[in-house]
Order: structure tokens, then sequence, then C-alpha cells
């Protein structure tokens, strides 16, 4: 198959349509080795020598992201937290960077506690305003960049080119955590990012059976070797078994996002004039702040992801999520099944979250089910 002449869903079916050619098999063997022979003249010209650093687990799910994500190389992890932080480790003590106030919670917590430990100065800004960014950008001493459109949990839209622009201009680098997105709906590379970032714990398995993360380059240069070599001695790399179910989940990501996306469009509608709803954050509405942007670098939808604010504050909000049937209360998003969550109990101080927000992670149900079990929590809550 060349991915340059079929369509991202043929390269996601087949996954790049690899043939395993010992054993003429469809679907690849699981590389289990820990460690690789050397040739007799002491080289190793299979290129590994140990599987902290490289696996052949690993090369048919980076081939299948990078073509995704139109990039030129990939590195799994064995989180999506262990692919963030290499990024970052990456740097260098003193270098400035800049991150979104709203965003995944744990890599702020992780940015804030221990990333400005090891020396970075991390500077938290409001991402979506790009004369925010333009104003806190240090030429020369700011080298990252670290965007999440949309963004946890207000799905918050960053403009990625304009940000890359501004990036790239101070000579420092664009990271996107495209999680939310997947490589369905957006592609930040071919919008100026240098590096794009997925928790693939969430669409690209899409399961909710495996913890993975990874990481797409558009340029194999210096840094990327650096992150690569992050990966290499700190070892947050993932495993065997887990390489191969997000192989196998990435088959059906472009059929589960696209499900996923037009439900949560139909539920966004539902329920954004309803009695007991506040608001509906989701980038698809016209009303919602990122919209414009979102239909500019998002296609076919706007993901999977929103938030509904219960009119009666926090305790409504709980007693809601405490009356569904259909959907599950747990963390997480990206899975099949759908999954509501009271995102300010968990995210604890300092949470953009108001006390008010349910998290919808839009599964592949019935969206006429998930809109009518929402229905039925909304008016036992508010009984
Ligand atoms: C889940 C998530 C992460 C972290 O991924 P893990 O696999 O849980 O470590 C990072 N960013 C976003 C947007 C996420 O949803």
């Amino acid at each position: 198959m060349n991915p340059k002449t079929v369509k991202p869903e043929s390269i996601a079916a087949q996954a790049l349509g690899w043939i395993d050619e010992q054993t003429r098999a469809v679907t690849p063997p699981i590389h289990v080795s820990s460690t690789y022979l050397r040739d007799p003249d002491n080289q190793y010209r299979s290129g590994r020598v140990y599987a902290r650093a490289d696996n052949p687990a690993f090369d048919q799910a980076e081939a299948v992201v990078t073509a995704l994500e139109q990039g030129t190389a990939a590195l799994l992890f064995a989180s999506g937290m262990a692919a963030a932080t290499a990024v970052f480790q990456a740097l260098s003590p003193g270098d400035h960077v800049l991150a979104p106030k709203v965003m995944y919670w744990s890599l702020r917590n992780w940015l804030m506690n221990f990333a400005t430990h090891w020396g970075l100065q991390v500077e938290l800004i409001d991402m979506a305003d790009p004369a925010v960014v333009r104003a806190a950008i240090r030429p020369g001493q700011t080298k990252l960049v670290w965007v999440e459109t949309p963004a946890n949990p207000l799905w918050t839209i960053t403009d990625i080119a304009a940000t890359a622009a501004i990036a790239h201009a101070a000579g420092a680098k664009l990271a996107v955590d495209s999680t939310v997105a997947s490589p369905v709906l957006s592609q930040p590379l071919l919008l100026g990012a240098d590096i794009v970032m997925h928790a693939a714990t969430k669409y690209l398995g899409g399961h909710s059976d495996l913890i993975a993360g990874v990481l797409v380059a558009r340029e194999n240069d210096a840094f990327w070797q650096r992150v690569r070599t992050v990966r290499a001695q700190l070892g947050g790399t993932l495993g065997s078994f887990e390489s191969f179910l997000l192989l196998r989940g990435m088959r059906t990501l472009y059929l589960r996002v696209r499900q996923a996306s037009a439900s949560a469009q139909r539920i966004a509608e539902h329920f954004a004039q309803h009695r007991h709803v506040e608001a509906v954050l989701y980038p698809g509405l016209p009303g919602f702040a990122g919209h414009e942007v979102a239909k500019r670098q998002m296609s076919g939808g706007f993901g999977g992801m929103l938030s509904i604010r219960a009119r009666g504050g926090e305790a409504a909000a709980i007693a809601t999520a405490a009356q569904v049937e259909l959907w599950k209360r747990a963390t997480s998003l990206g899975g099949t099944e759908s999954l509501v969550e009271h995102r300010a109990s968990v995210e604890g101080v300092g949470t953009p979250a108001p006390a008010d927000l349910l998290r919808l992670s839009v599964g592949i149900e019935d969206a006429g089910d998930l809109i009518n079990d929402l229905e039925q929590a909304l008016a036992r809550a508010h009984g």
C-alpha cells in the first residue's frame, strides 16, 4: 500500500497493509524478546540491541500513526503522560515554555510541581488568544509552546497555524496534544506544529483496555533524537502486547471517531436549550467561542467530547451523574462506551472546571439511547 495514494481510512483499516514476511500473516506476531543477537563481528546490523530502546512490536503501529499524521517519525510510549513529559524532558534547565491554563490536569500538575523543580520556566497562559501568546513568548528563551486543542475539560480551541507562526518566529517549537481531535479530525503537523502527541489510551486504542502514548514528528531533527533518547534511557517504553492492542484498535479508528463525533454533535444540539442545563460546551455549536477556528482546522466533525453545565450547581451535576444508567460514571475518554464525569471532583484545587460541569465522552452506542438516558438522569436529579 502506498500511503500517499490511498485515503487514511484505508491506511488505518489495513494498518498500512503490512504482511509478516515469514508467515504471510495479515496480522503481525507479538514480539516479546527483550534482547537481540549480536553479529559475530560485534555489530548490531538488525539495528536493535535491547527492547527498552527498540522493539519490532512498535514498528507497524508507529508507521501507521506517522502516516495518519503525515509526519516523518513516531515514538510509542507507556502512556500519554510518558509521551508528553518526554518532550519537556528533552529541554534544558532555564528554558522557558508556554502551556495553556486549560489543559489535561495531570500534565499541568506535573509541569507546575516537577518540571519547574528541574529548572524549566513554565508559564501558563490563555492559549486561545494569539495576542496573549505573542505577548508572553520570549524570543530565544522560549523553546517550546505546548498546545491542547480541543482542550480538557472546556474544549477550548487554539488556532494551531497562528500559534505555530508565533512560536517559530521566536525560535520555539510547537507541540500539540491532539488526543481529543485524533488524526481523523485534525492534522496539526500540516498546520505547522513540530510535534503532535496523543494519549493513545483514548481514541487510537479506542477500547478502554490499554494505557499508551505516542509522539509524531514533522522533522527527524536533533530535538527529536533527544526525545528518542529520553524514551530509551528513562524507559517509558510501551509493552509488546499493548503495542499489538493499539495496532488492532487503530484499524477501526475512523468508524469509531466519526460515529462518536456525529453523536456528540446531536447530543450537544439536543441539550443546548434545555431547562435543566445551564450551558453546553462543544466546539461544534455555532455559539461556542472557538467554533470558527475549529471549523478551519478540524474536518469531518468536532470530536466526541463535550461538557454540560447542570442548572442547580454542583449538587445537581453530581446528582445527574448518579442517575445515569447507560452512560458509565468513570474517568477517561475515547472508548466505545460513553462516560460521564464530574470533572471538578477529579481535578481538585486550581481546576478551571466549574463545579456544575459534567464531562461527557461519547461512545459508539445509539445516540438516541444516550440522549434518553441523560434526559431521565437530568429529570430525576431535578426531581
Ligand atoms: C488521557 C490524556 C492524557 C494522558 O494520557 P495517559 O495515557 O492517561 O497517560 C493526556 N492528554 C489528554 C488530552 C488526555 O485525555
